[in-house]
């Protein structure tokens, strides 16, 4: 198997390893916080890798944890996919499954606890005023009029919240810091907001409900949370979390650490902006072979180790940059070489008609893999009639095109010598049928009078093969970012998608999706998870044979 073997190393471990040597904890506790608002995408794999990883390699432990602290977007649809997600990855979160909102009593109980230390107050002013009296990076920001309120009062108002009996807008909780602070998720950032939304774990028990950064640092110190991994946006955040945490009484003290998210191109890497992607309609689902979702990664033919070997390739930093697709399909093309046995298919196919083969079916072997026998043979049944691809026939040619041309020979992979005779067309000029003669002495050999025939082109049995549809994909968008475009509609590529329909040699009737295969000369392709029934097979193409990026950017 490709996947490195080689423990990686990055500034996050070489924390870990100093705490550890250091003895500032004796086990790692990690966890991975997704919010439960849409499907994984290949971004959060680079997080996983990183959290589960670390939890793997140190015998220590890795939480999943929900991060659900917005209901109206949250719902258990993504819950259970992420959670699927997570496992396909092949990792194993420690214990239960946990939820933010498994804490909200508690939450709520350090809240009163600010209140209660003078460094929490209950807000009346609009979102609009909040936000003018927040000032900017150059101006400080202006002290809200119930910011002096009393201890007394606050606790009353953050009751009178709790119950339900302020209107969602018309008050919140925020902390008493600094309007002054060069940091500005320290000018009094909210800690609790009126929303009177159904929530997918805690029912209507509550309407309100705790931010983030409230929520986030008290869960990793409940949950004994050693090294808080997250990304650089967060950067600032960490004062907060830091403050939230040494004004509470609570015991744990975990450290956050940030580095750089992954950024690859032609794609987006936002739940909010997939999320568009799938509510327009530009693809099928969340797990639309062309979506960068783990879902879709699945479905389109990647592996778990293919998906791991990228998060290991691109590394831990705190650089921002941005990936380029082929580093992706680098890894997948690199597994499925290895892995993947071989196999033919026609996609476009024409019909060959064999005129000197007498009998029905000649049973021949092909290797499944040409440098693993020790992944066997198969049987392909050789017929009178067989398909070819469309482009692998010329009536004419000049002696760059090594494939079958009027009057000349090719050699059928796994099989005989054809040369082709005469064809039929219809009205239109397109060939329908073309007739061949085939070299009975030439099976696994070349001619004994020497002719040399340098062309090899794959074919299928027409009596044996299999009818298929082929879906071919192209990037979904157009331009590398295209996250800084406003209108999603103008970056769609249009040709993302190509179906075609053809023939598979008989022995794929049982494909399957976590079983990708080489169909020679025309790619990766794995069998559709959904869309594949027996006497409809459905194949994805996962990636072509060769790298076609450097081609296109040219
Ligand atoms: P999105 O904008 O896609 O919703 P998010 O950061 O809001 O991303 P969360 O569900 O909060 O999504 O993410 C869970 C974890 O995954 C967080 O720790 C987050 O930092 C990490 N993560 C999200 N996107 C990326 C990315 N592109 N690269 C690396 N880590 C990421
Ligand atoms: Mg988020």
């Amino acid at each position: 198997m490709s996947e490195s073997q080689t423990r990686p190393s990055n500034f996050i471990r070489q924390i870990i390893d100093k705490d550890l040597a250091q003895g500032v904890h004796t086990q790692v506790h990690t966890r991975f916080p997704p919010e439960p608002n849409g499907y994984l995408h290949i971004g959060h794999a680079k997080s996983i890798c990183l959290n589960f990883g670390i939890a793997k390699d140190y015998q220590g432990l890795c939480n999943l944890r929900f991060d659900d602290t917005n209901p109206e977007k949250e719902n258990m649809e993504y819950v259970e996919a992420i959670k699927e997600d997570v496992h396909w990855l092949g990792f194993q979160w420690a214990g239960e499954v946990c939820y933010s909102s498994d804490y909200f009593a508690r939450l709520h109980a350090y809240a009163i606890e600010l209140i209660e230390k003078g460094l929490a107050y209950v807000e009346e002013l609009s979102a609009d005023e909040i936000r003018q009296y927040r000032g900017t990076l150059t101006q400080p920001g202006q002290h809200s009029p119930y910011r002096t309120r009393s201890i007394d009062e606050n606790l009353a108002l953050f009751e009178k919240m709790r119950k339900g009996e302020f209107a969602e807008g018309k008050a919140c909780l925020r902390a008493k810091i600094d309007m002054a602070s060069p940091f500005m998720v320290m000018r009094d950032p909210v800690l609790y907001r009126v929303r009177f939304a159904h929530h997918h774990q805690t029912g209507d028990t509550w309407c309100i409900y705790p931010m983030y950064d409230f929520t986030h640092c008290i869960s990793d110190a409940i949950e004994g949370i050693t090294h808080s991994i997250c990304t650089l946006e967060f950067q600032d955040n960490r004062r907060l979390y830091d403050w939230t945490l040494e004004n509470i009484s609570i015991e744990c003290q975990p450290r956050q650490y940030e580095f750089s998210r992954l950024n690859l191109e032609y794609t987006l890497m936002s739940k909010r902006k997939l999320n568009q992607l799938v509510t327009e309609k530009w693809v099928s689902g969340w797990d639309d072979p062309r979506m960068p979702t783990i879902s879709g990664l699945r479905r389109r033919g990647y592996t778990p180790s293919a998906v791991r070997e990228f998060c290991h390739r691109i590394g831990v930093t705190k650089q921002e940059n941005t990936i380029e697709m082929s580093a992706l399909e680098s890894c997948i093309r690199d597994d499925l070489n290895e892995n993947a046995p071989r196999a033919m298919a026609v996609l476009d196919p024409v019909k060959v008609v064999i005129e000197n083969f007498n009998g029905e079916m000649e049973m021949l072997s092909a290797p499944n893999h040409p440098n693993k026998p020790e992944m066997g043979i198969r049987s392909v049944p050789f017929t009178g009639e067989i398909w070819i691809e469309r482009e692998d026939f010329r009536e004419e040619a000049n002696k760059k095109y090594k494939r079958l041309v009027m009057g000349k020979e090719v050699r059928l992979r796994n099989a005989y010598i054809i040369k082709a005779l005469r064809c039929d067309k219809d009205v239109d000029g397109n060939i329908t049928t073309l007739y061949c003669s085939y070299d009975p002495q030439t099976l696994g050999k070349d001619p004994e009078d020497g002719r040399k025939v340098k062309g090899v082109i794959h074919w299928v049995s027409v009596s044996s093969g299999l009818e298929a549809e082929f879906r071919l994909y192209n990037s979904l968008f157009l331009v590398p970012n295209p996250a800084a475009s406003e209108e999603i509609s103008s970056t769609i590529n249009p040709d993302s998608l190509t179906v075609l329909r053809g023939f598979v040699e008989a022995s794929l009737i049982s494909a399957s999706c976590e079983q990708g295969y080489q169909f020679e000369r025309m790619g990766y392709f794995c069998a559709d998870n959904k869309d594949s029934q027996t006497d409809a097979l459905v194949f994805n193409r996962t990636v072509g044979l060769r790298d076609t990026w450097a081609k296109t950017e040219a």
